[in-house]
């Protein structure tokens, strides 16, 4: 199974994504925490994208592609993987298809959880007091919002003409958000 699973900032998709990929067996592969885990012990690549995340931008897509494909190439990764948070931008969209297709695989669906902007920016305040995360301050999550609308709400359309978007509510408790996606996912046929 190869799955995206998308939203924007706040919608629940790290929560939801280790539910998922536990459920199908594969990893969860979060760019999100890639670069946390890179930032907080010093390497070159947290070094680099520290900045971007701090501002609220997007890491530039050469460092986001190169860092995906080598977490790709991993053994656990060839059954298939779940990924949350990329593609984010239409020119990660197309290296993702150069990715997956020279294995000769394909994209199963792109999930994307939808939340109305009030309960985003509701929960994302809570989440800035409990997880203390950088980029969790009340300008930096209004410029990842403007962001995730100008650059990653487009490609749901691109998605939705290739016939594999899944909209799922992502309103309400995380148990019966799990169940909507589980339910949505497991009418399609895996690769
Ligand atoms: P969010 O809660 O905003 O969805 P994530 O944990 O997924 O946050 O990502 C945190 C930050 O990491 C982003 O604001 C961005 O700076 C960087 N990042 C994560 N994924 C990508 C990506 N695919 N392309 C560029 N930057 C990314």
């Amino acid at each position: 199974m190869r799955l995206i699973l998308m939203g924007p900032p706040g919608a629940g998709k790290g929560t939801q994504a280790r539910f998922v990929a536990d459920h199908f067996g594969v990893p969860a592969i979060s760019t999100g925490d890639i670069f946390r885990a890179n930032v907080s012990q010093g390497t070159p690549l947290g070094i680099k994208a520290k900045r971007y995340m701090d501002a609220g931008e997007y890491v530039p897509d050469e460092v986001t592609n190169l860092m995906v494909r080598n977490r790709i190439d991993e053994d656990d990764a060839a059954p298939g993987f779940l990924l949350d948070g990329y593609p984010r931008t239409l020119a990660q969209v197309t290296e993702l298809d150069g990715m997956i297709g020279y294995t000769g695989h394909r994209l199963d669906a792109v999930v994307v959880l939808t939340v109305d902007s009030e309960e985003l920016v509701q929960r994302l305040l809570q989440r800035s007091e409990t997880d203390g995360r950088a980029d969790d301050t009340e300008d930096v999550i209004r410029r990842r919002q403007e962001i995730y609308t100008e650059q990653t709400e487009p490609l749901i359309e691109v998605y939705r003409d290739r016939g594999i978007l899944v909209e799922v509510d992502g309103m309400g408790e995380v148990d019966d958000v799990t169940a909507r996606i589980f339910a949505a996912l497991d009418v399609i046929p895996q690769s």
